[in-house]
């Protein structure tokens, strides 16, 4: 029976996975995944992504009864040389978008074909290819409204997700096992992290199910409420592709009211539009997407960065967020936004620096959602909130978390001050404080920076940016 190799990458599931379903047609199938860091140089995963990917590929090994031969080295050798030794036939794969992967893979493909080798790539990572979807004039998007307007008219609506296929494997143990890949390190944090985080395609299809159920109902005002479990939490699985954009469009159907299915689907398509921007944007994670923010003066290093990494700035709801972040690998989009502003905006800190924090402690970090959305924020990106758009951490927490119920999840100090002061604790009058068994500076800091002067300076530095690039 002729071979052929389904080369894993970010689409670790079986079901709706069209680059494994030609390769069973084909013949018996070697499943494969190689951890290409040499590739992907500085782009390589962060630690957090890492211990998902580890959890991830357990699962899959365990759907495809053990056969996962798994690698770790440069791609482009690891599968000419299994092609050479095992007398494979063809080599299928799903397309990845980051700009490393798409580099090698075109240098994969032309190789393999040099060979003699049949060699083929699928669409299942997302619902629109992103040269598919240009303005009339063939120009790229750079805003969103009209993006999604052309998908959602104008493009064939996204194809059903594909049954999964019978596999015959071809009887080969060639890889080494996951656990060499190393990519739970020996180290305090990643003894638990993610212990209780259910991975893989199975569990990806029982939080959509449970989403669908559950959450999709009120979707549209809940998703912007942390405390609610109104959002899918589906991030991870669709980055490392244990379930396919697809599947998650569909299944919303199934009960949403038709503004909730709108909504989500919206939601499904700024991923799909970060991705644009990136495909036409290669530099995204290092340049402005906008040149002018080249002249903004960005600082590079902040004396206090630690105290916003570790969720210690004194604004309860930052500190819920960030430390949300680092004790779970997930954080809540509407904190997501509230903590990238305060960063950039009153810190006056690069959005590189909140980027590359995120990228190392976040499991579903994307190089394009990630990228795109710290610069949407910074306002250097594409349809970019205005830059006098500051969020107040205040004013965002009294209005999206107004009991406090996800800030004194992970902010377990305030829990006895009264709710009034939740937000902003050093307004609290001394007695009250006292009675409620808290000490500014010793159980919980005071804040940071000032709100007010920040804002002056960031709104300065905007101007001084507008200036210097009038003068150019
Ligand atoms: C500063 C910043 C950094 C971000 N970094 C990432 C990242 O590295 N990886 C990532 O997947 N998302 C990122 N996001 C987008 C968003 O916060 C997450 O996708 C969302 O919080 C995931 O939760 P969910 O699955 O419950 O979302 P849901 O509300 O259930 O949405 C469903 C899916 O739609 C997609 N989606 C939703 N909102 C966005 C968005 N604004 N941009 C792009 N895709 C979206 C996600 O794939 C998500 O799983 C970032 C947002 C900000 C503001």
């Amino acid at each position: 029976m002729t071979r052929a190799i389904h080369w894993f990458r970010q689409d670790l599931r079986l079901s709706d996975n069209p680059a494994l379903s030609a390769a069973a047609r084909f013949g018996a199938v070697i499943p494969v995944y190689i951890l290409d860091d040499v590739q992907a140089g500085e782009d390589a995963m962060g630690a957090a992504s890492r211990v998902w990917l580890h959890k991830s590929l357990m699962k899959l090994n365990e759907s495809l009864e053990g056969k996962l031969q798994v690698f770790c080295g440069d791609a482009r050798k690891i599968i000419p040389n299994l092609v050479q030794e095992w007398q494979i036939g063809a080599v299928f794969w799903n397309r990845a978008y980051e700009p490393w992967r798409m580099r090698r893979d075109q240098q994969m493909k032309s190789a393999l074909k040099q060979q003699g080798i049949r060699a083929e790539s699928f669409q299942a990572s997302l619902l629109w290819e992103p040269w598919t979807l240009s303005k009339p004039d063939g120009t790229p998007y750079k805003v969103f409204t009209p993006f999604y307007r052309r998908a959602s008219l104008d493009m064939p609506p996204p194809r059903e997700p594909l049954a999964q296929p019978d596999i015959s494997f071809a009887d080969i143990d060639a890889g080494q096992g996951i656990d060499t890949l190393k990519l739970v390190p020996d180290q305090d944090w990643a003894r638990d992290f993610l212990a209780d985080e259910p991975c893989g395609e199975q569990a990806a299809q029982a939080r959509l199910q449970h989403f669908v159920e559950n959450g999709l109902k009120g979707y549209k005002e809940g998703r912007d409420r942390p405390a609610l479990s109104n959002v899918s939490r589906l991030s991870s699985a669709l980055h490392f592709g244990e379930i396919s954009p697809n599947h998650a469009y569909h299944a919303a159907y199934i009960s949403g009211s038709p503004s909730d299915v709108e909504h989500f689907h919206k939601e499904l398509a700024w991923r799909e539009f970060s991705l644009s921007i990136l495909y036409y944007n290669p530099e995204l994670r290092r340049k402005n997407f906008n040149p002018a923010f080249d002249h903004f003066p960005w600082r590079q290093k902040h004396p206090k960065l630690w105290r916003w990494q570790m969720g210690q700035t004194g604004y309860p709801i930052i500190d819920a967020g960030m430390r949300q972040l680092y004790q779970t690998g997930w954080m809540h989009n509407r904190v997501r936004m509230i903590v990238a502003s305060f960063l950039v905006k009153n810190m006056l800190v690069d959005w590189r620096v909140g980027e590359a924090w995120f990228w190392d402690t976040l499991s579903d970090a994307d190089h394009a959602s990630n990228s795109a959305s710290w610069q949407w924020v910074a306002g250097s990106g594409a349809d970019g909130a205005p830059y006098f758009r500051i969020f107040n951490p205040v004013l965002q927490g009294e209005k999206f978390d107004p009991d406090g119920a996800y800030t004194l999840r992970y902010v377990p100090e305030l829990q006895e001050l009264p709710k009034d002061f939740l937000h902003k604790p050093w307004q609290a009058p001394k007695n009250v404080l006292r009675e409620s068994g808290v000490a500014l500076g010793e159980d919980y800091p005071h804040p940071m920076l000032d709100l007010a002067e920040s804002r002056r300076s960031a709104l300065e530095a905007f101007e001084m940016m507008k200036a210097m690039n009038s003068a150019c």
